[in-house]
């Protein structure tokens, strides 16, 4: 038998083709989740499918003590889309968020005199599972149990708050530029863009948890892109390897780690970068055909004819990209609308405490759409 740790819908899907799945009775379902963010390039993908496969039967896996040439190739495209740094690769968002905190610490620890360690997160943030991404994540329901937990943790309630909250311990920021779990609430590009500048001038470092918004899931490489800031470090994870278990940091601080500091035995495998690489590569010919921005609106456009078209439940539109949200007034018609959509055969997600969460794949077709939305439609005409 399995852990209780997930409420589960009682599904087994057997195939899936882009944003459609079927289960094992052949009902077909519309994914507008992608596995939470993480199929960016749909499901059964043949690209990708060929490319892990030609991969698998080279080599899977060797060791970090050796050099690994499609992990040295994924870190030049993570880097060619933030300027001049370096990569280190993990498994996941939580390990990426550990590798970050970790940096910064040791920064803090080599420049602070004296030692800098604290770390200031936002309320309403997500960045992981492990013991000390649960302390960064400023939801007190994540710190009910697990303790006692590392210190050097402080919340701020939001971005404006963060000045309020530092002091000469301070060594970084970590923050979501668009909070995911937390409802899919962007921040104002300008407060972000003061912040950054901010921090610069004071010696506190930014890193930004892109865990979520990487790798064109706003519609460009990074959010930060979106954002116009290069912060000090980027943690990813979710849609880089589309499917395949990866995460990464991209960091301007090339020297803080030495080796023996930090590493991993399965990060940055042949396996999950050659799949990164060929990610980017289908995401980049997406983007530049100008077909990822197309469908980006196309999906826009059918979520502000919804919230027009039904404003008794919807408050609002929120997000950038593929990465969306329509807003409820109330929660318990939130939770209401996942249910029944799924009985629909319509796949979405919860967020927060009023989201309905949209994260399809970012090569999701527009019959996909139409036919997603027209199930969407339906449930809601029955409320
Ligand atoms: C999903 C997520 C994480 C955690 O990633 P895991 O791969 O589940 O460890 C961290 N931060 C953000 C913003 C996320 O969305």
């Amino acid at each position: 038998m399995l852990l209780n740790t997930y409420a589960r819908f009682d599904v087994k899907f057997v195939k899936g083709i882009n944003a459609t799945l079927f289960d094992e009775k052949r009902e077909k379902y519309i994914d507008f989740t992608s596995g939470i963010g993480v199929v960016s390039v749909g499901h059964g993908n043949e690209r990708l499918a060929n490319a892990i496969c030609e991969q698998a039967k080279n080599i899977i896996h060797i060791s970090n003590i050796y050099r690994i040439p499609t992990q040295e190739k994924l870190a030049e495209i993570l880097v060619s889309h933030y300027g001049n740094g370096g990569v280190f690769f993990a498994n996941s968002g939580a390990e990426a968020n550990e590798t970050a905190l970790k940096i910064a610490r040791k920064y803090g620890e080599i420049n602070g005199k004296p030692k800098k360690y604290k770390i200031i997160t936002l309320e309403n943030s997500f960045h992981g599972r492990t013991i000390s991404t649960l302390k960064a994540t400023g939801q007190p329901k994540f710190h009910q149990y697990f303790g006692p937990f590392p210190d050097g943790f402080d919340y701020a309630k939001n971005i404006n708050d963060i000045y309020s909250k530092i002091d000469d311990k301070t060594v970084a920021v970590m923050i979501e530029l668009i909070q995911g779990e937390g409802g899919v609430n962007p921040f104002d590009k300008d407060e972000i863009k003061n912040l950054a500048n901010e921090l610069k001038k004071r010696d506190i470092l930014l890193i930004v948890d892109e865990v979520q918004t990487g790798i064109y899931r706003t519609g460009e490489f990074y959010a930060s892109n979106l954002y116009g800031i290069t912060p000090d470090i980027i943690t990813l994870a979710k849609g880089l390897g589309g499917g395949v278990p990866i995460g990464a940091v991209v960091t301007r601080l090339t020297d803080v780690l030495k080796p023996g500091d930090h590493g991993s035995t399965f990060g940055g495998n042949y396996l999950s970068t050659r799949a990164g690489i060929e990610v980017c590569d289908i995401l980049k010919e997406e983007k530049k055909s100008g077909k990822l921005d197309e469908t980006v609106k196309y999906f826009e456009d059918k979520l502000v004819e919804i919230a027009k078209e039904f404003p008794d439940i919807f408050d609002e539109v929120s997000g950038y990209g593929l990465m969306r949200a329509l807003k409820t007034h109330k929660s318990e018609i939130r939770d209401e609308i996942v249910k029944k959509s799924f009985e629909n055969r319509l796949l979405v997600l919860k967020a927060g405490t009023h989201s309905v969460r949209f994260l399809p794949p970012l090569t999701i077709s527009k019959e996909e759409i139409d036919e997603g939305f027209e199930k969407f439609k339906e449930v809601l005409i029955k409320l």
